[in-house]
């Protein structure tokens, strides 16, 4: 199996949950999705000419859905997962 490096197991672990995959390249950064997120899972990436929304703690994502419809650019997919409501 390939070993997966260390840049991108950080680019994993900030652009998906269980429940949602986040494609950084197609975010505009108009920050929809983290005003949607009831569980302040989606962070925000805020340099100059460097923006766009970042999975921060994908361990509270519950897979409502919430940030997939709020997103305009469709950059946030839901993953299919069955949600386990805890
Ligand atoms: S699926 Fe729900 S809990 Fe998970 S990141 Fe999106 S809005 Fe937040
Ligand atoms: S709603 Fe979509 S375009 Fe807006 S910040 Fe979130 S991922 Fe990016």
């Amino acid at each position: 199996m390939r070993k997966v490096s260390g840049i991108n197991n950080h680019r994993l672990r900030h652009s998906r949950t269980k429940y949602i995959l986040l494609n950084t390249r197609l975010c505009r950064a108009c920050w929809k999705c983290t005003t949607a997120c009831p569980n302040g899972v989606i962070g925000k990436v805020d340099f100059l000419f460097h923006r766009h929304a970042r999975i921060d703690h994908a361990e509270k994502c519950k897979g409502c859905s919430k940030c997939v419809k709020a997103c305009p650019q469709g950059a946030i997919t839901a993953l299919g997962v069955r949600r386990q409501d805890n």
